[in-house]
């Protein structure tokens, strides 16, 4: 009798814990406990605070080629994001070969909570969270994180490509809030977060095909 009760108990611990923050919609991992990112970084940046393709020295002449909820980017619920590139700091305009295997840098602190590589949609790609950010950064060349390793803001987590479903060398770069109202993650424009005169001018700039 007393086991049995024992076990409903913690039966009841269960269903309460795992009902209260697994995330119903994409991107479907939930989120990691803030305590533990709080302990590794204490003077962290939890919130997106780097332009992930952008030097810590901030040298890059970084472009955006889509804006958030244009093109492939709707609807932005669910494709919201931003095209990354470096720019000619001439004309603002995306230059290739500057962009190819650039490095990608986590936005903000957290854990790559996953690494995976999708043929048709955004190709090797890997996502960031803490408690409240999610990022995820699409069509990287190469990766050099592991699901699981925590990162700061900063560190490098692989290169930019052209993988998956992309016209060219970007960076694809998503923020996802955390909404404790909804228990999901929402999606976010990420200029919210990284304002319009930390990029480069670009002529271009939403326009540009690079997807
Ligand atoms: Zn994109």
């Amino acid at each position: 009798m007393r086991f049995g009760g024992c076990c409903w108990f913690v039966l009841m611990i269960l269903v309460v814990v795992g009902g209260c923050r697994v995330p119903s919609a994409s991107p479907p991992d939930p989120a990691p406990v803030l305590s533990q990112s709080v302990q590794r970084f204490p003077s962290s940046c939890l919130s997106p605070c780097l332009v992930p393709i952008q030097q810590p020295d901030h040298a890059l002449c970084v472009v955006i080629t889509q804006g958030y909820g244009i093109g492939t980017h709707t609807p932005p619920e669910v494709f919201g994001a931003i095209d990354l590139a470096v720019g000619s700091p001439m004309d603002g305009t995306s230059d290739p070969s500057a962009t190819w295997n650039v490095a990608v840098r986590a936005a903000h602190d957290g854990m790559v909570i996953r690494v995976a590589y999708q043929p048709s949609l955004a190709g090797n790609h890997v996502r960031v969270a803490n408690e409240r950010f999610l990022t995820a950064y699409s069509h990287l060349a190469t990766v050099t994180v592991q699901e699981g390793q925590w990162v700061r803001v900063g560190d490098v987590i692989g290169t930019v490509g052209s993988t998956g479903a992309s016209t060219g060398p970007h960076l694809d770069y998503q923020v996802w809030v955390w909404s404790d109202q909804m228990h999901d993650w929402v999606n976010q424009d990420p200029l919210i977060f990284h304002p319009t005169q930390t990029f480069c001018p670009s002529r271009s700039a939403g326009s540009e095909p690079a997807s």
